[in-house]
C-alpha cells in the first residue's frame, strides 16, 4: 500500500478487507468488504437507482444484464441494499483501493480526501465478515447518505461501532466532506479579518475541514457505541420486511454452524 495512495492490487487484498473504489469519475466512492473467493458485500441505494446517473446497469443487477461470471452475483435479499457482487462488478472497471484502519491521528489529518481511512481499529477479518454475511440476510436500513450509506456499512463491519446521535451527521468521511461546504462559507465571517491573503484563507478553510472530518471520525468521537450484528435489526427496527422476521432465526444459524 503506497504512502499517499490506499491503491491495492487484487492480490493484495485478502478476505474481511474493506475495499472501495470511485464511481462516476471521482465523484463518489463506493465502499465494500471483501468476503473471500472474489465475493463482495456492499450496500447501494435501493429505491433511488433509477434517479442516479448510473451508465451501466450490470454491476449487482442480474435482471438487467446477467454476471458472466457467477450465477449468484447480485444477490439481495427483497427490498434490502446489501448486496452481494463479484469483485468485477463491484469495481466495474475501477481501481481498487483498500480502506485503512488504525492510521495516527496526523496521517489521518493528512489526507485530503474523506473516506480512505480511520483512526478506529478493525475487528479480526472473521467478526467483519460474519456482520456482512448476517447484514446481507438481514439488512442495513434505509440508504442515506448521512446515515447509513454504503461507506457506514463497511466501517460498521469493520468496527461494529455505531453512532448513537439518529441527528447528527453521517459517521464517514463522505458525509463530511458535504458539511465541509458550510465550513467554507463560515470562514467569510469575522476571521477574514485575520487573514491578508488568500493563501491564508485557503489554508485555514482547509484546516478547519480536516478537524471537522476528524471529529466526525468514528476513532475518536465519544458518542459511538459497539452495536453486536445480532442485536442491529432489533435496536433501531432495520429489517427488510416484515415476513422476512421469521426468517432471521433460520438463517442466522446457518450463518453460525457453518
Ligand atoms: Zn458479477
Amino acid at each position: 500500500m503506497g504512502l499517499l495512495s490506499n491503491r491495492v492490487e487484487r492480490h493484495e487484498i485478502k478476505p474481511g478487507d474493506h475495499i472501495y473504489t470511485y464511481r462516476a469519475v471521482f465523484t463518489y466512492s463506493h465502499h465494500g468488504i471483501f468476503v473471500g473467493g472474489s465475493k463482495v458485500v456492499h450496500f447501494r441505494p435501493e429505491r433511488n437507482l433509477k434517479s442516479m446517473t448510473e451508465t451501466s446497469s450490470n454491476w449487482d443487477d442480474p435482471t438487467s444484464n446477467p454476471c458472466p461470471t457467477f450465477p449468484d452475483c447480485g444477490f439481495r435479499q427483497p427490498n434490502c441494499g446489501v448486496v452481494l457482487s463479484c469483485l468485477d462488478c463491484f469495481l466495474r472497471n475501477g481501481s481498487l483501493y483498500c480502506f485503512e484502519y488504525e492510521v495516527s491521528p496526523s496521517v489521518f489529518l493528512s489526507r485530503i480526501r474523506g473516506g480512505t481511512c480511520t483512526t478506529a481499529s478493525a475487528d479480526p477479518p472473521e467478526t467483519v465478515i460474519h456482520r456482512a454475511m448476517y447484514l446481507l440476510q438481514n439488512g442495513f436500513g434505509n440508504y442515506n447518505v448521512f446515515q447509513n450509506n454504503c461507506e457506514d456499512f463497511a466501517l460498521y463491519c469493520k468496527t461494529g461501532l455505531l453512532i448513537q446521535d439518529k441527528q447528527g451527521v453521517g459517521r464517514s468521511g463522505q458525509a463530511s466532506s458535504v458539511i465541509g461546504a458550510p465550513l467554507a462559507a463560515m470562514i467569510t465571517s469575522p476571521l477574514k479579518l485575520l487573514m491578508p491573503s488568500p493563501v491564508g484563507v485557503a489554508t485555514v478553510t482547509a484546516g478547519m475541514y480536516c478537524m471537522s472530518r476528524y471529529a466526525t471520525d468514528i476513532g475518536v468521537r465519544s458518542d459511538v457505541i459497539k452495536v453486536p450484528v445480532e442485536d442491529l435489526a432489533v435496536n433501531l427496527g432495520w429489517t427488510c420486511q416484515e415476513e422476512e422476521i421469521a426468517e432471521h432465526e433460520t438463517s442466522d444459524r446457518q450463518i453460525t454452524t457453518r
